[in-house]
């Protein structure tokens, strides 16, 4: 596993795998968070990840969800129904996860706007899965953590989807979700993004948190200084 250490306070941001999705475990002491869930392929791996913790100690504290697309939340019914943490999404998504559904999926560039506009109800009736019950409706802007015992706060981002957020670990490393993409040399910009000037608004609101190292659900980490330089360009 993977493992991204804080200077300030020590917490552990650990990846567990990467692939269809990455997916974050975040320790602080002896507590830990679960950020999203990925795909039904990787439910053994998850599961193994999440007990090996638990077995080491740790308190499973709850699970975020950065947003329901359906390749971050696909197993987050079958975690719930083993593990019956609280799981936590935003307002603006609430819904789509009670609902088993995906936000909406509108390409970027202009070719992929068209297909994904055309093919949007097709889209949205492969993009289903088991629906879960909300625990704790994330409303504010800033949300804390810390009285799970990790510095941690969850940063509303949207305009990849209506409700995303980013999970902000020691006002140093930030777990984007799909508001930044890490798989294309020289662009962090998504395919997707139902919003694409509140995606923009969005960086801007990443930057200012002061994290130095932004790492996104799909490939790579980037540097602040790489986000500065792309978002500057698109001003
Ligand atoms: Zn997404």
């Amino acid at each position: 596993m993977h493992q991204i250490v804080t200077a300030k306070n020590q917490n552990v941001i650990h990846q567990v795998f990467a692939g269809r999705c990455n997916v974050f475990i975040v320790t602080g002491g002896k507590s830990f968070i679960l950020i999203d869930a990925s795909v039904a392929k990787y439910k053994i791996e998850l599961f193994e990840a999440i007990d090996s913790f638990i077995r080491e100690g740790y308190a499973f504290q709850g699970l975020v969800v950065t947003h329901c697309h359906f390749d971050h939340v696909i197993n987050v019914y079958a975690a719930k129904q083993k593990y019956k943490m609280h799981i936590y999404v935003h307002a603006r998504e609430k819904d789509f996860l009670a609902g088993g559904k995906s936000p909406a999926m509108i390409g970027t560039n202009p070719l992929l706007k068209v297909i994904t506009t055309s093919f949007q109800k097709p889209l949205q009736a492969f993009a289903r899965y088991k629906a879960a019950e909300p625990d704790i409706t994330v409303e504010n802007d800033n949300f804390n953590l810390n009285s799970l015992g990790i510095n941690t706060y969850l940063l509303h981002t949207p305009g990849h989807s209506p409700g995303s957020m980013s999970v902000i670990v020691d006002n140093e490393i930030a777990l984007v979700g799909d508001n930044m993409v890490g798989m294309f040399k020289g662009s962090l910009y998504p395919p997707f993004a139902e919003d694409p000037k509140l995606l923009i608004k969005s960086w801007e609101k990443l930057l200012d948190t002061g994290c130095r190292l932004f790492i996104p659900s799909h490939g790579k980490a980037s540097t602040r200084d790489t986000l500065l330089r792309q978002y500057q360009a698109l001003q």
